[in-house]
């Protein structure tokens, strides 16, 4: 996967797509694979910004039952298989548990009633080859089995626990780039650092974008038929680029929290904790999951007002989680000094006001007409509201945009069709295989390591190394990565800065401040891959030293050094 601009300008696109979080990047794939002609633009790195805070979690939606909406759940269901159908290596059930309390809503006999219905409206969830997918049924647990699954919990409080098991990405920043390698592999052109200015119109149909280049500082512009708007939080500002601002898709948006934290607290099964702030006020419920030997947790909402640019986390912000967290789970007894890293996005809400002191979060899709809306010819826009289901409303947009263009409708099959890397019939026996001879020459954990990350990919991986032996080493003494899946990235995976290499193509920065060294000896890859001066590579280096996405770090950054920005 390379990054043509020349060929972006050169062609007369069906459609391009704007944004390149979970929703581009499906979106790009499902209209490629459906037989349009695609280009797909993002402004930072792909999956750099909401897309890359999420808590992993690919939902099956027993959560929607409490709302008895059963066709969201289903749709989750079906959205969650064909993730564990299409990346095996990438998504993987989950275990989780949440103690059950009383005899109303969050009490056993609710519970049960619950379990029950999810049993039956996710009976055809299975529907895999690979039982290592299998999602088991969830039952009642005893409280003894909630204390040793969430250690030293205040379980007399408690009657028990539901436990479940759920899905979550290993790593979602290298799912949505093998989304946009399938795209890319199928025909799509797909650029990076290509930022949309603007839109040319003739009337009332847009005919072009307007875009700038921003590595080399240059623009050009991209002749399409149609253009979808998936810029997640940008949305309207990208609407607003037209002159003449169509109806806003979104209303607001709300500051979403998570942090990893140093310790591991739970041994095995994810956790949904209730607590409540104050006494007399309506409960609340923090989810806690083993991430990398740590904790993940969160998440703590509050609104968000001006640009979407402007997210800024506060110290305030982290305090508050870390307070809910101190609510939830005492025991824990965490402090700032466990904050590893912060990861924080914006959502769609449903209205201004605050409920329990919260904002309301959006809870179903938007595609917009804006043909049908503000009589805009040409112009698509797609507001999402979780990373589980971007599949199917990509499918959903793709029905409007084959209609709109006048083309027959083609089934994509991005549900059965495997990611890059993706094509395992039994992850077990994959996983096992890793560590022995035919991936050679690194140890069985470095093997492992690739085989979460690169599913059948390792071997090209691996290949690397058969030139320069160097790179099947790890990076740093603290790190399973290895220099070959730098110069990978580099040469497949358009990684273009160190922080694409840290934050979104390897595991380096998953889970914290990764190590000096190997901080280095990644820079020092990626100079001889991209060609980069002394200044330039120390340069990249201080960037992601002084990212504010570390833990360890004062948050509150200027507008543009969060992720959102590609960083
Ligand atoms: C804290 C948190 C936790 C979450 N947890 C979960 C979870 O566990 N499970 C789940 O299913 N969902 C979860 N979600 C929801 C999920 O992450 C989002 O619904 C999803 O990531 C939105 O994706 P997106 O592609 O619309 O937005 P984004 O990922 O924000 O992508 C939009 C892209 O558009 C680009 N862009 C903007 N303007 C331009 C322009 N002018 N030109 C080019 N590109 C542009 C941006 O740079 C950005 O990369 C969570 C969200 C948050 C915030």
């Amino acid at each position: 996967m390379k990054r043509n601009l020349r060929q972006l300008a050169d062609r007369h696109y069906d459609v391009v797509i704007v944004g390149g979080g979970v929703y581009g990047a499906a979106l790009a794939r499902e209209a490629t694979l459906g037989g349009l002609s695609t280009a797909l633009v993002e402004k930072g790195d792909f999956c750099s910004a909401t897309s890359a805070s999420s808590l992993k979690i690919i939902h099956g939606g027993l959560r929607y039952l409490q709302q008895l909406d059963f066709s969201r759940l289903r749709n989750s269901v079906t959205e969650r298989r064909a993730f564990l159908r299409t990346a095996p290596h990438l998504v993987h059930p989950l275990p989780c548990v949440m103690p059950t309390q009383g005899h109303l809503m969050k009490g056993r006999e609710a519970m049960f009633c619950g379990l029950l219905m999810n049993e039956i409206l996710s009976c055809d969830r299975n529907q895999l080859k690979d039982p290592e997918k299998f999602i088991p049924r969830g039952r009642l647990v005893s409280r003894a089995t909630v204390g040793r699954l969430v250690p030293d919990l205040a379980t007399d409080r408690f009657t028990g626990g539901c436990a479940w098991h759920d899905a979550y990405t290993y790593n979602s920043e290298r799912l949505v780039t093998a989304m946009v390698r399938d795209a890319v592999d199928s025909g799509c052109t797909a650029a990076n650092y290509a930022r949309v200015t603007g839109f040319h119109q003739s009337g009332s149909r847009i005919t072009a974008v307007c875009v700038h280049d921003e590595l080399n500082n240059a623009d050009f512009d991209i002749p399409a038929k149609l253009v979808i708007n998936a810029a997640g939080p940008w949305v309207n500002e990208v609407l607003a680029l037209l002159g003449r601002r169509p109806a806003a898709p979104v209303c607001g948006l709300a500051l979403g929290l998570n942090v990893v934290l140093v310790r591991q607290l739970l041994p095995s099964s994810a956790a949904g904790l209730p607590f409540r702030r104050r006494a007399g006020e309506s409960q609340r419920l923090l989810f806690l999951m083993p991430w990398r030997g740590q904790t993940l947790a969160g998440t703590y909402y509050r609104p968000h007002t001006g640009p979407a640019d402007a997210l800024a986390v506060t110290e305030a912000d982290i305090e508050m989680l870390l307070s809910d967290l101190a609510h939830a789970y005492p025991a824990a007894a965490i402090k700032r000094g466990d904050v590893a890293a912060i990861l924080a996005g914006l959502l769609p809400v449903q209205h201004d006001r605050l409920v329990n002191d919260e904002p309301v979060l959006a809870n179903h899709f938007s595609i917009i007409d804006h043909a049908r809306r503000d009589a805009i010819e040409g112009l698509i826009s797609v507001v999402g509201v979780k990373y589980t289901t971007a599949r199917d409303v990509a499918a959903r947009t793709l029905s409007m945009a084959l209609a709109k263009l006048g083309r027959r409708h083609r089934s994509s099959g991005s549900d059965r069709r495997p990611l890059p890397g993706g094509a395992i019939p039994d992850f077990k026996a994959f996983l096992e295989q890793a560590g022995t001879a035919p991936f050679g020459n690194v140890p069985p954990a470095i093997a492992e390591h690739l085989a979460y990350n690169f599913g059948t990919e390792l071997r090209a991986v691996l290949d690397l190394g058969n030139s320069q032996p160097a790179l099947l080493t790890p990076l740093a003494a603290s790190t399973p990565v290895i220099g070959a899946e730098v110069a990978f990235a580099a040469r497949e995976e358009m990684a273009m800065t160190l922080a694409d290499i840290v934050f979104r193509r390897t595991d380096l920065g998953s889970a914290g401040r990764p190590a000096a060294a190997a901080l280095d000896a990644a820079s020092r890859i990626m100079a001889a891959e991209c060609g980069w001066d002394e200044t330039r590579r120390g340069d990249e280096v201080r960037k992601v030293g002084n990212m504010p996405l570390f833990g360890d770090r004062p948050p509150c950054p200027a507008p543009g050094l969060q992720r959102q920005n590609g960083g």
